[in-house]
């Protein structure tokens, strides 16, 4: 349990401010997370880390030379927006490129790959590489579909270290992509771990066992089974990674021994003991290994092991020098303190706009003003809803969201902004402030289709429906998913088909979208008969049968309460 801290909700803004006040001389605050305050090499690739927090020295501690370039924190355990990344990403490119990389997490790989395609708009290139080490999450033939878990040193270290080489962007995502398949991580957890200002941990572990198979965001292990000496530990560990060591493998591996937390120091060395006895028994080489608290849970107690086959050039790079508050390696290279930070999200500039498109831009405050207190009204039957195979956030992370774009919209029509920039600066404050799987795919679909609109004319019925169709574009590419996975897009589609039906038909844009509201309702309801195949329900596939998909609930009452205004 957390016992330090004033308020939950400020808990990992004031961790941030302590840690850059204590390493000034490595880090810097910047809106979205941290950045290195030392110089770089010029024209060298940016590396920007992240995730989550409450897994401390992940990922803030890595920054500085050797390392990352700059690391995005999220809240505890939940992906960094995508704003957030944009941002950090931006501060530290210097025209090479940046390269990204991260624990393989749904809500980090949607974020991280709407940045991506934020940063292309403004010709900075980006291309991240998720880590997949977590052998317990899925079967090696899906390797993709892995968590990262300690895995992430390893990726990010060597990456770090390709950069500081010299390599341009291409040989750095090689470089990656290269130490990600070599690395391979197993653990184990004997207790679970407690969200700050929460009173009940996410998980426990009944006394005497321990959860094998564990997750870093409180995930319990998959299967459990009492607790065992050092030696049969360190075995099971070693033993489940020599499983997929691969064909033609030099024998040479980097060891990591990770502890999540609350496990101590000396219990790490003892086991390490164990497993380094069984490493060489195997006839290997281990080089450098790491042993301590380097990917922790909050105050999760337990331990895992990663081992990185190497060769040549991965032995080179994970030897190569690093100087970052939590992990240094070698002679620390001569640098001198640099700015690069700043404290707000970068504000967007409103070009010239119409009397016409501001009075619309009008409206479409008071119709976000609606949806608000819609959403207000709303909020507990959405946790509820969500609640019942999800995490129950949803909501919370609807009305955070639709507030902070209520926000924005109110300051851009101030600032006399017309309709596609009030609607798009809308956008960007939802996707940042909501959190959430759903946060993401509303704020930046909201700013998608403002790209189908302008400061200028009055739009007409077509594109209104373009507008609609590059948002469901846009949710569609970046969730994957398809219709009837029994997610939000069980309502988006039909209402788009519906929408664009009426209006060919030669219906008003108000008419066409009221009864396209109507058709989203009716779908909405009908995803209770439906099994959830993605987001978090999918897990908890059997409890939610007979209960409709949450996001595709609340976005029916959306389009609802939007189409009583239009009419
Ligand atoms: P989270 O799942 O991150 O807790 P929310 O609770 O706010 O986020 O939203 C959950 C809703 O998000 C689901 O009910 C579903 O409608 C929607 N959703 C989840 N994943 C996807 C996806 N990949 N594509 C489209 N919608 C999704
Ligand atoms: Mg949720």
């Amino acid at each position: 349990m957390t016992k330090v801290l004033n308020t939950a909700d400020s808990f990992t803004d004031d961790a941030v401010d302590g840690l850059v006040s204590i390493y000034p001389h490595y880090l810097e605050k910047t809106y979205g997370g941290v950045v290195s305050s030392r110089s770089t090499r010029p024209g060298k690739v940016a590396v920007v880390i992240g995730g989550g927090s409450g897994h401390y020295p992940a990922f803030a501690g890595w920054v500085g030379p050797g390392l990352a370039d700059g690391a995005v924190v999220g809240n505890i355990f939940a992906s960094p927006s995508t704003q957030q990344i944009y941002a950090v990403a931006k501060a530290v490119d210097d025209g090479a490129g940046v390269f990204m990389s991260y624990g393989n997490y749904a809500g980090d790989v949607l974020n991280f790959n709407l940045a991506e395609e934020q940063l292309g708009e403004e010709d900075i290139r980006a291309v991240s590489v998720p880590v997949t080490d977590d052998v317990s999450s899925a079967k090696l033939e899906e390797r993709a579909k892995r968590r990262g878990v300690a895995g992430d040193l390893m990726v990010f270290k060597i990456a770090g270290a390709a950069a500081e080489r010299g390599d341009d962007l291409d040989g750095v995502i090689a470089a990656a992509k290269k130490v990600n398949d070599a690395t391979y991580s197993f653990g184990v957890a004997f207790a679970g771990c407690t969200l700050p200002g929460a009173e009940q941990p996410l998980f426990t572990v009944p006394e005497g066992q321990m959860g094998v198979g564990l997750g870093v965001h409180g995930e319990p292990g998959v299967a459990e089974v009492p607790l065992e000496p050092a030696a049969d530990l360190a075995k099971r560990l070693v033993d489940r990674l020599l499983e997929e060591r691969p064909e033609g493998s030099s024998g040479r591996v980097a060891a990591l021994l990770n502890g999540l937390g609350g496990t101590k120091y000396e219990e790490l060395f003892v086991l390490w003991n164990d497993v380094r006895k069984l490493l060489e028994g195997a006839g290997l080489t281990i080089v450098a290994p790491e042993v301590g608290e380097l990917i922790t849970s909050l105050d999760m107690a337990g331990v895992s092991l990663t081992l990185t086959w190497l060769d040549d050039e991965l032995e080179e790079l994970w030897l190569a020098p690093a100087d970052t508050p939590a992990f240094r390696r070698g002679a620390a290279p001569e640098v001198r303190t640099v700015h690069r930070g700043i404290s707000e999200a970068a504000q967007q500039e409103f070009g010239e706009a119409s009397s016409d498109s501001r009075e619309l831009a009008g409206e479409l405050l008071a119709t976000l003003e609606v949806v608000a207190t819609l959403l207000h009204d709303k909020e507990s039957e959405l946790g509820d809803l969500d609640a019942i195979a999800g995490d129950g956030d949803h909501g919370r992370g609807m009305t955070k969201g639709c507030d902070a774009a209520l926000a924005a919209a109110r300051a851009a029509v101030d600032g006399g902004a017309g309709l596609s920039s009030t609607l798009s600066a809308a956008g960007v404050a939802w996707a940042d402030k909501a959190g959430g799987t759903s946060g993401a795919l509303w704020g930046n679909g909201l700013r998608q289709a403002a790209t189908a609109l302008d400061d200028e004319s009055r739009p007409g019925a077509e594109q209104g429906v373009a507008a609609v169709q590059a948002a469901l574009d846009l949710v569609t590419t970046f969730g994957k998913a398809q219709r009837h996975d029994k997610t939000l897009l069980d309502a988006l589609i039909p209402f788009g088909e519906s929408l664009q039906q009426s209006v060919g038909e030669g219906r008003s844009f108000a008419e066409a979208w009221s009864s396209a509201a109507e058709v989203a309702t009716t779908e909405a309801q009908a995803t209770a008969d439906l099994a959830p195949k993605i987001g978090r329900a999918r897990v908890l596939s059997d409890r939610s049968q007979g209960h409709p998909d949450p996001g595709a609930i609340s976005l029916a009452m959306i389009v609802t309460a939007v189409g009583e205004r239009l009419g």
